[in-house]
């Protein structure tokens, strides 16, 4: 039987290990941490949809309690004269659920379908022999493997101890990070629910970043975000300015209080080679203007297992896991890379550009509401007159556009098959388009 390791239970590497699983592999998560100690405790937004199919569930047998809507929402520029506001129908008003059910609920299904599971161990980085993955090495000592499916997060130590010749990139790039921190605080009584009760808000004090405000029935769902590492004296700085904008955010932390990281770039290019391939975050799958990567997390997964599957020789060298590659940047990465060239050229704007974008409605709730996703090259031309009045900000935003745009076409055709000289060009080309954001703080 071939043996796959997971490292890391990311939600793509569960997705994908009990999909393989139930076809009758042999499968085994190495998690660092113990299981009662995953998932964050802070509420997600993502598609249920794709997680009750993976289930094998209606929506209607998620367990009580463990999701809820979220109100219309409000994204509020940098200087605070302008808000656009979403408002949300019975359809498509957002779904959110606590992390810890999510994961539960993914650990229990990949458990029903065979994965075995070693909490508390560490992966230190890949085994490998003659320049190929053959297993993992761990604090608990090595592991042979057929594949190993790297679902180790951010910073995974395989994808960044991986042979040189596999040529994927291992560190993210200044300006590829997220870095965040996010508290559910008491509410203060004898205040209004706001008309719009989640507010995000761009440039937060003038500051690389976002941060968000949802005022709850139950309390109040603060994230403070930049594009530098912060400190906890930034963050209750930010919180003290919030306080006075919203005098009923309590001091009591109800949920959360921990500090994350997420990427906020297109997906590596290059996901796998012969015995390795990467899923979710450790690949950079989220989308950039929002750091969403729960959704592409799942589908990589599914994606992944399907490869696998497709195979009748049940084989895992870079020409077979090649088909997963090439198949999850033509249905997503293409989306990816275009949100990325918008959000990099919005932040290497000041806050008074992003203001003017506002103010002159180039910048719309249709925008704002897909997450930049419905900002198209066509529909910007459209605003030419208005975006003239500033032509260095709308500039910006069409170079951004017209970058990504480029970088959307070579990941849509990312070669058929795996040939090692003629993916490292394809791979080479989209690198030289260089959409990435510099930040000055990092
Ligand atoms: C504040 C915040 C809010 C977010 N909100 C949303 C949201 O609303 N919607 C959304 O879609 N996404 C959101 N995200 C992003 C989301 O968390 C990730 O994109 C998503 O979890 C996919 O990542 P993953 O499952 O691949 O990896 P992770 O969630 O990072 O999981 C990696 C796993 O690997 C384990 N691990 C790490 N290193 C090792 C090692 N060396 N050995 C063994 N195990 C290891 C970790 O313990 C962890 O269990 C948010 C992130 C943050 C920080």
């Amino acid at each position: 039987m071939k043996r796959i390791l997971v490292a890391g239970a990311g939600h793509g590497g569960l997705a994908a290990g009990a999909i393989l699983a139930k076809n009758g592999f042999d499968v085994t998560v190495v998690e660092k941490e113990q299981r009662e100690a995953l998932g964050h405790d802070w509420e997600d937004r993502f598609t249920f949809s794709l997680l009750t199919e993976l289930l094998g569930i209606a929506e209607a047998d998620l367990p009580e309690g463990c999701w809820r809507y979220r109100g219309d929402c409000a994204f509020v520029s940098p200087a605070k004269r302008k808000k656009v506001v979403i408002r949300y129908t019975e359809e498509t008003r957002q779904k959110i659920m606590w992390r810890k059910p999510l994961l539960n609920l993914l650990l229990e299904h990949a458990e029903k379908c065979g994965v075995k599971f070693l909490f508390g161990v560490e992966a230190l980085g890949p085994l490998t022999e003659n320049g190929k993955v053959t297993g993992l090495s761990t604090a608990a000592g090595d592991y042979a493997a057929d594949l190993v499916i790297d679902a180790a997060g951010v910073f995974s130590p395989v994808r960044r101890n991986l042979p040189e010749a596999y040529g994927i990139e291992k560190d993210p790039r200044p300006g590829d990070l997220f870095y965040a921190c996010r508290a559910y605080y008491d509410r203060l009584p004898g205040f209004e629910t706001p008309d719009a009760p989640f507010e995000v808000y761009l440039y937060h004090e003038g500051e690389r970043g976002l941060s968000w405000f949802g005022a709850n029935e139950d309390g109040c769902d603060v994230l403070i975000g930049r594009t530098y590492p912060l400190t906890p004296k930034k963050v209750e700085e930010q919180l003290a300015i919030f306080r006075q904008s919203h005098p009923w955010l309590g001091e009591k932390v109800l949920h959360g209080g921990q500090f994350g990281v997420i990427p906020v770039r297109r997906p590596l290019t290059l996901l796998v080679d012969d015995g390795y391939a990467a899923v979710g975050d450790s690949a950079f799958m989220t989308t950039p203007m929002n750091g969403m990567g729960i959704d592409l997390s799942l589908q990589a997964g599914k994606l992944l297992a399907e490869t696998v599957l497709n195979n009748r020789d049940r084989d895992f060298t870079a020409e077979v896991l090649w088909a997963y590659n090439r198949d999850f940047h033509r249905l997503y990465g293409g989306d990816t890379a275009k949100n990325e060239g918008l959000k990099n050229a919005l932040l290497s704007l000041p806050g008074q550009g992003v203001d003017f974008l506002f103010e002159a409605e180039v910048i719309q709730s249709s925008d704002l509401a897909g997450a930049g996703k419905n900002t198209k090259l066509s529909a910007l031309l459209g605003k030419f007159v208005r975006g003239m009045r500033q032509p260095k900000s709308f500039f910006t935003i069409l170079g951004g556009l017209t970058k990504g745009a480029k970088a959307a076409k070579l990941y849509k055709n990312a070669p058929a098959r795996f040939d090692r000289k003629a993916v490292r060009a394809w791979s080479d080309a989209i690198e030289k388009l260089d959409i990435r954001f510099y930040s000055s703080a990092n």
